[in-house]
């Protein structure tokens, strides 16, 4: 199955499948996408950070964001333990799949920004009334937030991505093996700018295939990239997995599909 995952509304033609951002990590919603898995970037929303600071996820050294971190984030991350930015996204995502022809929901940057956060006074005094160590407290409170987006989307499927680590879960609060009961699918993004030495693919890979046993969605970066190359990593992918989600450029995907699907002849 190939797909196509975008920042926009469009559905063009060629894919099996079909990902375009409700709520990007600037923060704009989108009406609901039909045909689509509409994708919600959770707790990575920079204008909800700028207009409301106080939710922004803290380490010892500083805030989860674009400028005061030393992990040099892409976006800026709110804390998982803030429950009405929460709520707003469940009801987000009860909105949206009441739309009958929405194919389903996608969550995007579902865990913590790294391994030292959060440090903020709600995550401090949640994580010791829990009795749990920090690092399985962090895995509890990312679950329970998939799970009740789960109750809400029961009509349609539900996919989230992972971030491209299958051993760590202390860092981010991502437990696959409890995810795995909720979800229906997952994504996992394995980006490079050129996919010219790809190896670490089929490390990552396999140490995924061993942990998971829901349907698995390799998505490969297709901007400004040879077709060849592309092509290469994808059918080191398919040992894998038949399920390939390019991201963001539709023509070179469609190049990329049609010679995996003329190399099988
Ligand atoms: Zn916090």
């Amino acid at each position: 199955m190939y797909g196509i995952y975008q920042d926009n509304n469009h559905i063009p033609d060629s894919f099996d499948i079909y990902f375009n951002y409700l709520k990007n990590v600037n923060g704009e919603i989108r009406s609901p996408i039909e045909y689509s898995h509409n994708i919600i970037s959770c707790f990575a929303d920079n204008k909800t950070a700028q207009e409301n600071p106080e939710l922004i996820a803290v380490s010892a050294q500083g805030k989860a964001t674009r400028f005061d971190s030393k992990e040099k984030f892409y976006c800026d991350w709110i804390c998982p333990s803030k429950k009405a930015y929460k709520d707003s996204i469940i009801k987000l995502v009860a909105d949206t799949v009441s739309n009958k022809n929405v194919a389903g929901i996608h969550l995007d940057s579902i865990g913590f920004p790294h391994k030292d956060y959060c440090v903020c006074n709600d995550c401090i005094s949640n994580w010791k009334a829990s009795g749990l160590k920090f690092s399985e407290w962090k895995q509890q409170i990312i679950t329970e937030f998939v799970n009740d987006v789960a109750q809400n989307c029961k009509a349609k499927e539900l996919s989230v991505s992972l971030y491209p680590d299958p051993i760590h879960p202390e860092r981010f609060g991502l437990d696959i093996e409890a995810l795995e009961k909720i979800v229906d699918f997952f994504v996992v993004p394995l980006y490079d700018m050129k996919y010219l030495s790809i190896y670490w693919i089929e490390i990552l890979l396999n140490a995924f295939a061993q942990r998971i046993s829901k349907p698995l969605y390799i998505m490969l970066y297709a901007e400004d990239v040879e077709i060849k190359n592309l092509v290469k990593a994808a059918e080191l992918v398919k040992h894998y997995t038949k399920n390939i989600v390019f991201s963001y450029n539709v023509e070179n995907a469609k190049r990329a599909i049609s010679e995996l699907k003329h190399n099988i002849i």
